[in-house]
Formats: structure tokens, sequence, C-alpha cells
């Protein structure tokens, strides 16, 4: 990727929290064949390209493994649409466990932790860890999914991107990201925008990992412009990254559902920041969290 490129005068940017297709059935039921791949393909292409036009050059697909992740139709989509589109390897714990598959429940964190590192040689490569987790205080296969992630990003280098009840909840995960010797810069609190006490974002984000507000949009812009002036007020925004959590093809839908755009954050929240600090959110600061 051409360090900061602009395109045709949008700035280069990256999207950390977007999703493509989620599949909701659950992990005893989901199975590949539960939707025509061709038809997600003409869905999204053409709400990829429209981002891509706006100097979009990466999105994070953040659907885990047994909620719909495709890397296949991903890089089809990748090379249709002409921007990078990264996948994940890791399992989400959140909405009371119902997305963990049954072997998940019964294995040590070292043994999830072998499976994801050996997940990161496939041919398609998983660009960063994605796990989820309920409120805190955490239950114990919560706690064991944050393990299983410190130890595969201790192995691989990758950081871990981990949906999150609450700042009880971020609090926790630090703890134990830390306990395992990995830096809280390999560490990113998704959906940050759900805990309202703004004390609690200063503190990791003081610590070093990531806060996220990822939920942008025309009913949430003006929570997440606070939250953001928050943390530029206390010297953190190199700490902060933004997204919409937008998308998707919604598997069992008729033709998918309502599939949200990604451009929103474009056209209604950018342009209320300054130039530097949109290069500092949607450029630098990616980077910096997940690799260039
Ligand atoms: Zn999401």
């Amino acid at each position: 990727m051409a360090g900061g490129a602009a395109l045709a005068g949008k700035p280069a940017s990256v999207l950390v929290h977007e999703h493509v297709l989620v599949d909701f059935v659950g992990a005893d039921k989901i199975q590949p064949g539960r939707y025509d791949r061709d038809e997600v393909f003409r869905i999204a292409r053409p709400k990829l390209k429209e981002v891509r036009r706006l100097g979009c050059l990466r999105l994070l697909e953040c659907t885990p493994n047994f909620l719909g992740r495709d890397p296949e139709l991903l890089a089809r989509l990748s090379d249709a649409a002409g921007l990078e589109i990264w996948s994940n390897t890791g399992l989400y714990g959140a909405a009371g466990h119902k997305f963990v598959p049954g072997f998940a429940r019964s294995e040590s964190a070292a043994q999830l932790a072998k499976r994801w590192i050996a997940e990161t040689r496939a041919s398609w490569r998983p660009r960063f860890i994605k796990i989820g987790v309920n409120r805190g205080p955490l239950d114990e296969i919560d706690r064991k999914l944050v393990r299983a992630a410190a130890i595969t990003s201790r192995e691989t280098g990758l950081t871990i991107a981990s949906h999150t009840g609450d700042g009880a909840a971020a609090l926790e995960q630090l703890e134990i990201v830390t306990a395992e010797r990995v830096s809280p810069a390999k560490f990113v609190w998704v959906h940050a925008q759900n805990e309202r006490d703004h004390g609690v974002h200063e503190k990791i984000a003081r610590a070093g990992a990531w806060v996220e507000f990822d939920g942008i949009g025309p009913k949430t812009v003006e929570l997440h412009l606070e939250c953001v002036r928050f943390l530029k007020t206390k010297g953190l925004l190199k700490r902060t990254l933004i997204s919409q959590d937008a998308g998707w093809y919604h598997v069992g839908e008729p033709g998918g559902g309502e599939f949200r755009g990604y451009t929103y954050l474009y056209s209604d929240f950018l342009p209320r920041l300054e130039l530097s600090e949109v290069v500092v959110l949607m450029w630098e600061n990616p980077r910096a969290a997940f690799g260039a």
C-alpha cells in the first residue's frame, strides 16, 4: 500500500471495523451453503467500490469464524473492488456464547491458541485476532478466549480486537493480556462507545491500549464526536480509533436484508474534524494499531 497515497484528492484511509456478511444462526447450526456467494458478491461489490472511491484503501472485516467469516468471498471482493479486505482469526464469546463451538468449551486457552496460530499459516492469512466477550466480570469462557488471543498475539505479533460489553470487561481483559506478557498496544477495545464513563476510556488509552469508537451512524454521530473530542483534550488522540460497524449481507434474510453502506462516516463525520485529526484517526492510528 502506498504510504499516505491520496486518490483524486481524497485522503487515504482505513476502516478498522466493518462487516461484509454475518450469519447469526449460531455455532451449532452454521454451515457452508447457507447463502449464495454470487448473490453476496453482487450486493457487496458496489458498496465496497463506493467507499474505495472515497479513499478507503483497506477495510478490516470483523466477522469472526462461526459468525459467517468467509475469507474466500472476501478475497474475491477485494480483487473486484480494488481495496484490501483483512479477515481475522479468533472466536466470539459475546451474546451468551451462542457463537462458541463445542470444541472451544472443552479446550484450554493454549489449545485454542494453537488452532488460531495454525490458521495464520493459511493461504488467506488472517491479519488480526477478533474475539468477543460479554460484560464484566468476565466468566470463565470469556477469560479463556482472551488468554488464547493473548497467546496468539505473543506468537504471531497480530493485534487483538475484542468486542467488549463494558468498561469493566475492558479493564479485566487488559489485565489478562498484560499478564501474558503482551503489550497493551496489541489490544483494541472494540465498541468503547458502549461505556459512558470517559474515565475508563482515559484509563485504557493511558495504559497504551486502543480505544475504538466504532458505531458511527446517523443516530450516534454526536456521541462519537464527543468521545473523540474527550480523548483529544486528554492528549490521547493517538490511542483512538473510529469506524462504523456498517454492512452487511444478513444470511437468512431475503436478498441479505438491509445492507448499510460504508460512506456515512466520510460524508457526515469526517467533515466535522480537522484534516490533521482525520489523518491521525483514519490513516496513522489504524496502521499503528493493526500493522502497516
Ligand atoms: Zn462489528
